[in-house]
């Protein structure tokens, strides 16, 4: 679309879930550092930060009170309990995002999927990122030398139970490549972003172009 017809549409809620250790975090930063037009949600989180996390980045880290009190205060659009900590969408940057104009990526999980699209229904894209073998997931897994054996073993339990969620998803891919997967999820927000009841300049934009044709507005 040319740029002088470039016009106002509802913004997407962006969500892309997997099992910890599928790529999705690989493909997320891609994503961003591709498209000015989608920005990242930063979730709160209790647990504690890993090396080469920065707070506010990666996430906002809080403290367990800290984090209760934004949820009593209604400061979430959705939280859950993931790995025995909590994880939650502060509400009032995504609002914030959609009211500028961009689109908003979410790195959340099936939990947060289902409550997002309670809240936001048809604004909300859920795609499901899958491992191409458990047992690649558990070799990516331990590559990234941050976690524990006794964490590992639960993260791959943990990642069992996610992908028996796969089916409360809009979209799902297989990441045996990451370049494959990525592409994919650019087309998917491409054609997403086109969607008639999204481009809500268009009503007017097609009602002048139909009355631009004289003849037109006496049919
Ligand atoms: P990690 O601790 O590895 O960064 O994330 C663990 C899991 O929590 C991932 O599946 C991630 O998608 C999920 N997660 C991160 N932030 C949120 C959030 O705000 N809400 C929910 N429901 N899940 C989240």
């Amino acid at each position: 679309m040319a740029d002088s017809v470039h016009l106002h549409r509802r913004g997407v809620l962006f969500i892309l879930s997997s099992p910890s250790g599928a790529g999705k975090t690989t493909i997320s930063k891609k994503m961003l550092a591709a498209d000015p037009d989608i920005a990242p949600s930063i979730s709160a989180t209790t647990r504690p930060m890993r090396p080469g996390e920065r707070d506010g980045v990666d996430y906002h880290f809080v403290d367990v009170e800290t984090f209760k009190q934004m949820a009593a205060d209604g400061e979430f659009l959705e939280w859950a309990h993931v790995f025995g900590h909590r994880y939650g969408t502060p509400r009032g940057p995504v609002e914030d995002l959609l009211a500028a104009g961009k689109d908003v990526l979410f790195d959340i999980d099936w939990q947060g999927a289902q409550q997002l699209y309670q809240e936001a229904g048809p604004d909300v894209v859920r795609v499901f990122i899958l491992p191409p073998t458990m047992a690649e997931l558990e070799r990516r897994l331990r590559s990234r030398g941050t976690d524990s054996d006794e964490v590992i073993a639960a993260r791959m339990a943990r990642a069992a139970n996610e992908i028996s969620h796969w089916d409360g998803y809009d979209y799902v891919l297989i990441n045996d490549d990451v370049e494959g997967c990525f592409d994919e999820v650019k087309a998917i927000l491409r054609a997403e972003r086109l969607k008639r009841r999204r481009q809500i300049g268009l009503i007017g934009f097609a009602r002048d172009l139909i009355r631009s044709v004289p003849e037109a507005d006496k049919k």
